[in-house]
């Protein structure tokens, strides 16, 4: 049954920048069939009856948006499901990689925990609005089943490094892990697989080129940690004498596949690689200001015309894995550092947060946008809330004015997988009872959870 979205404010990200106050948006199973201003609605009913898309007298699923804000889904370029147990441990320790995320890594990830947390932190996205999200951890046949489960869009990336991980003995390991999961999700209309190096330092150039060469070859994307810590900026520089972007084009892995996370400590000459290579970056701010790393000159990137587009990092690093947060840290981040007041005007930030995230993907043609022939993955924000009224600028509100609760409804290819503001699918406090007692079974339980 078809179904239309009146009476919300719609905000498409279209090319067009249309922005309709009382505007509509017509979708069939995954599909959206038309969007735009209500007045003009009738005269589009007419034209499907002409064209036979409507059968004579045939009837629609009405959702009143009552006044929502109606955006495209959500697009989380950079995150690490597995990772929602590790939340808050160590949050202002110096070398909290080696003192809390290491050890407990070691002795309590394993595929079920993964499984669970992932089953968590998708929750926590859909309740946000997220609607497509790439992960990059460990176990990630298990991430990619729950994606598959909970109808969230995903990219699982299997996390390939040198030495041993948690689920691979080396390097050939994880990528085989990788091979196998993209052959298996390559039909799947919403899931696909890939393979995700750790970092520039963390693989060696072989390794880095292999597993770009498998993600071109399955037409994915191939993202890893670059240009971010401090000891990779010095391995790279006495080893190569290079920024991790030179030995990155050096050794042939960029190109229009390749999403570069962080990318904190890049130079004019660092960007203008990236952009001649068609690359994209995942802003990870929330994430890079809370450890103190500073931040990527993305106003210096949009000048290149690169694609750069929001990720949280994972739970242990961003803590929420809701955009709302980014789009405000951006704003505010920016804007002072340039000093200036009308630097990233809000409708700039809701594009990361949208279109600009879904190309970063290489999913511009499917999602991040409000468009016929696009999936139907939309999101209500509703404005009854206090922080949310009035409304004069859709985009200022959605920046500026609205927090992740906000979230009212959530579709994903068509079908609603949040409803005022509750999970359709699945039943969040399970979600959290199961993931609380496995980690009341592992090295977590000494760590003084108090909730
Ligand atoms: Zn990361």
């Amino acid at each position: 049954m078809k179904k239309i979205i009146k009476n919300g404010i719609i905000v498409t990200m279209n090319a067009a920048g249309d922005v309709w106050d009382h505007g509509y948006v017509m979708f069939e199973d995954t599909k959206i069939l038309a969007a735009g201003p209500e007045e003009d609605l009738e005269k589009k009913l007419q034209e499907f009856t002409a064209q036979g898309i409507l059968k004579p007298g045939e009837t629609f699923e009405e959702i009143d948006a009552k006044r929502a804000i109606v955006i495209p889904g959500l697009v989380n370029t950079h995150c690490h499901l597995g990772m929602i147990p590790f939340r808050g441990l160590g949050d202002d320790c110096k070398d909290r990689l080696r003192v809390f995320l290491l050890p407990m890594e070691n002795q309590a990830m394993d595929a079920e925990m993964a499984s669970l947390s992932t089953r968590y932190a998708i929750g926590e996205l859909l309740l946000s609005g997220v609607t497509t999200v790439l992960d990059m951890y460990y176990f990630e046949e298990a991430v990619a089943k729950v994606m598959d489960e909970m109808g969230i869009r995903g990219i699982a990336g299997e996390t390939v490094m040198e030495k041993d991980s948690c689920d691979s003995k080396n390097a050939d390991e994880a990528i085989e892990r990788g091979i196998a999961l993209i052959e298996a999700y390559k039909d799947h209309p919403r899931v696909s697989g890939a393979i995700t190096p750790h970092g520039t330092t963390t693989c060696r150039p072989e390794t880095l080129k292999r597993a770009y060469e498998e993600d071109v070859k399955a037409g994915t994307v191939f993202t890893l940690h670059v240009a971010e810590m401090d000891y990779e900026m010095t391995q790279l520089r006495e080893q190569y004498g290079m920024t991790p972007i030179e030995f990155m084009e050096h050794i042939g892995v960029l190109g229009p596949n390749t999403l570069t996370a962080h990318s904190i400590r890049t130079t004019e000459h660092d960007v203008e690689i990236l952009a001649k290579h068609g690359a994209s970056v995942a802003h990870c701010i929330a994430s890079n200001t809370k450890a103190a790393k500073g931040v990527a000159p993305v106003s210096l990137m949009h000048k290149h015309g690169i694609s750069v587009g929001f990720g949280t990092d994972g739970p242990a690093s961003g803590n929420t894995l809701d955009l709302f947060i980014q789009m405000r840290m951006c704003e505010n981040f920016h804007k002072n550092e340039l000093r200036d007041r009308s630097a990233f005007p809000a409708k700039e930030v809701v594009s990361m947060a949208t279109i600009e995230g879904a190309r970063a993907l290489g999913l511009g043609d499917i999602t991040g946008s409000i468009e016929p022939e696009k999936q139907a993955d939309l999101v209500l924000v509703e404005t009854d809330s206090p922080n949310m009224f009035p409304v004069y600028d859709p985009y200022s509100a959605l920046v500026y004015s609205a927090i992740a609760s906000n979230v009212r409804d959530v579709y994903v290819a068509g079908e609603c997988l949040v409803k005022e503001k509750k999970l359709v699918r699945e039943d969040f406090a399970k979600i959290r009872n199961d993931l609380r007692e496995k980690m009341e079974q592992t090295a977590f339980k000494d760590m003084k959870n108090l909730v």
